[in-house]
């Protein structure tokens, strides 16, 4: 590889697509005769303005999100929006949730705080290895959304099919697998999205939500927690994170640029099927997850036992292939292999699992 670059399984802060660094770096001392960095900028210059202006404009593009629909660049991460949903949507002080791993359950333990959550549907039982059948849901009529988190990063587990909401608001944590394939943005309310899983640089996320969504009305919330704020203030209500939305902005741009989201999915289906094939033809590794749910990006699995496994990580660690340990709450190992992996990632992974194998039966 032309720069030693280490494959780098990590289920975030994670790989970013290499012409993009290319450009930030070529960038990065004078951006485009500015004479600065974007570091350096004002978030009131034009060129700034620009900048976002772009991204958001890109983003519109791939996704196809229509005009009804707000784009926010906001801070606080995926994490903030745990709150601010419930903060901003419950009108009625009612939601349902449906938990299927970490992310969903820590979605739901805040939501608590701020009023009542239904969990209408759990995969609790079979410790979140698959997605509860959400095909006729008990929700009470009263309701003000229906929450998912649509691909549990921790588990490894993902939607197929988006559960029948019988009209209710959907709103999806997108964070580890935004911009994976093409989405349907007006089967959702909201849709959300960290980006350092699957986009940029850590410390931002991207809300998409409908206008009719937006309150006016909740001036005794804190201003930063209210969407209003930050759509009728273009994302600049203060100094948001220029840095990590140039650095999408890119992403977004590279996207476009190699066919968009189908030809993503595409090279995400080819890239997992790498290892899912691998795993289902293994004595000693298997994943976890129930084959329909399985995530193209999180892609959990276990040896025999907790020493094997630990095992496993140290040898991949040695050999150049990082971030591999699976999350504490799991255990196992865990390889992320988000948009910005190659496929050659994933098969000199499998590579070294196969030899591995065969050296330790
Ligand atoms: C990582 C992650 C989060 C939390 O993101 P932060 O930006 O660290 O707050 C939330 N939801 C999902 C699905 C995630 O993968």
């Amino acid at each position: 590889m032309k720069y030693n670059r280490t494959y780098n399984f990590s289920a975030g802060p994670a790989m970013m697509p290499e012409p993009v660094l290319e450009e930030i770096r070529d960038e990065m001392l004078n951006y485009r005769g500015s004479g600065m960095c974007v570091m350096e900028m004002s978030h009131r210059s034009k060129v700034f303005q620009q900048i976002i202006d772009e991204a958001e404009q890109d983003l519109r593009d791939l996704m196809g999100i229509p005009d009804n629909y707000k784009v926010l660049f906001i801070q606080g991460g995926a994490t903030l929006q745990f709150s601010m949903i419930p903060m901003n949507l419950m009108k009625n002080g009612k939601a349902v949730y449906i938990e299927t791993g970490a992310w969903s359950k820590k979605a739901i333990a805040e939501a608590k705080k701020v009023g009542e959550v239904i969990v209408a549907a759990s995969s609790k039982d079979k410790n979140y290895t698959y997605v509860p059948d959400c095909s006729d849901l008990d929700i009470p009529e009263d309701a003000d959304y229906v929450y998912i988190c649509e691909n549990e990063t921790i588990h490894g587990v993902t939607w197929q099919k988006l559960p029948n909401t019988k009209g209710h608001v959907l709103v999806s944590d997108q964070s580890s697998m935004f911009l994976s394939k093409p989405c349907n943005v007006s089967d959702y309310g909201v849709i959300y999205a960290g980006v350092q899983k699957n986009v940029g640089p850590a410390g931002m996320v991207v809300v998409i939500i409908r206008e009719d969504l937006i309150r006016e009305d909740l001036t005794d919330l804190p201003i930063y927690l209210q969407y209003s704020t930050h759509a009728n203030n273009g994302s600049m209500y203060n100094t948001p994170n220029c840095w990590a939305i140039y650095c999408c902005g890119k992403v977004f741009k590279y996207l476009k640029s190699i066919g968009g989201l189908e030809e993503m999915e595409k090279r995400n289906i080819a890239k997992a099927k790498v290892i899912y094939d691998f795993l289902d033809s293994s004595k000693m590794f298997k994943g976890t997850v129930e084959p329909e749910f399985r995530s193209l990006m999180n892609i959990p699995f276990v040896t025999e036992s907790a020493e094997l496994d630990a095992e496993v990580v140290a040898a991949t660690k040695a050999a150049g292939y990082d971030n591999l340990k699976g999350h504490k709450s799991v255990g196992g190992l865990r390889a992320s292999v988000y948009n910005a992996m190659p496929k050659e990632g994933a098969e000199a992974l499998v590579d070294f699992l196969r030899k591995f194998e065969a050296e330790h039966k």
